[in-house]
């Protein structure tokens, strides 16, 4: 989609930190980190949120991603957090899917 900035990163039109990729799915560090850890797995398919069209396999696929990475990324003894903002309640601000992993220091809870 021309103007999403995670479809540009997919089609390396700007630079992302990539930390994982293949044929559906891309994982790279967010540009603002809020904990030690904080990368965001998305599709390489432009879905705009979690509640428009996202099928199952695909769904189940982010999340496996995104604790198999997490565990990479050193978060597989503490854990962390996997969350998905969907839309203008849930502060959504990048309109394509994506799922932010977390960790590295305790998270509060619950959010704000
Ligand atoms: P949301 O608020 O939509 O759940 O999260 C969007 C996330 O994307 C934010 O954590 C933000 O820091 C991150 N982000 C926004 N623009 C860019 C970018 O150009 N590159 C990277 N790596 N992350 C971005
Ligand atoms: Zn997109």
């Amino acid at each position: 989609m021309a103007d999403c900035i995670f479809c540009k990163i997919i089609a390396g039109e700007i630079p992302g930190r990539k930390i994982y990729e293949d044929g559906e799915i891309l994982a790279f560090h967010d540009v603002n980190p809020q904990a030690p850890v904080h990368f965001l797995v998305i599709p390489k398919k432009h879905i705009p949120s979690v509640m428009d069209g996202a099928d199952p396999g695909l769904l189940g696929k982010l999340l496996f991603k995104a604790q198999e990475l997490a565990v990479q990324e050193g978060c597989g003894e503490k854990g962390g957090r996997f969350v998905i903002n969907c839309k203008e309640d849930g502060g959504q601000t990048v309109d394509h899917l994506h799922v932010h992993a977390l960790g590295g220091r305790p998270l509060d809870w619950p959010p704000g």
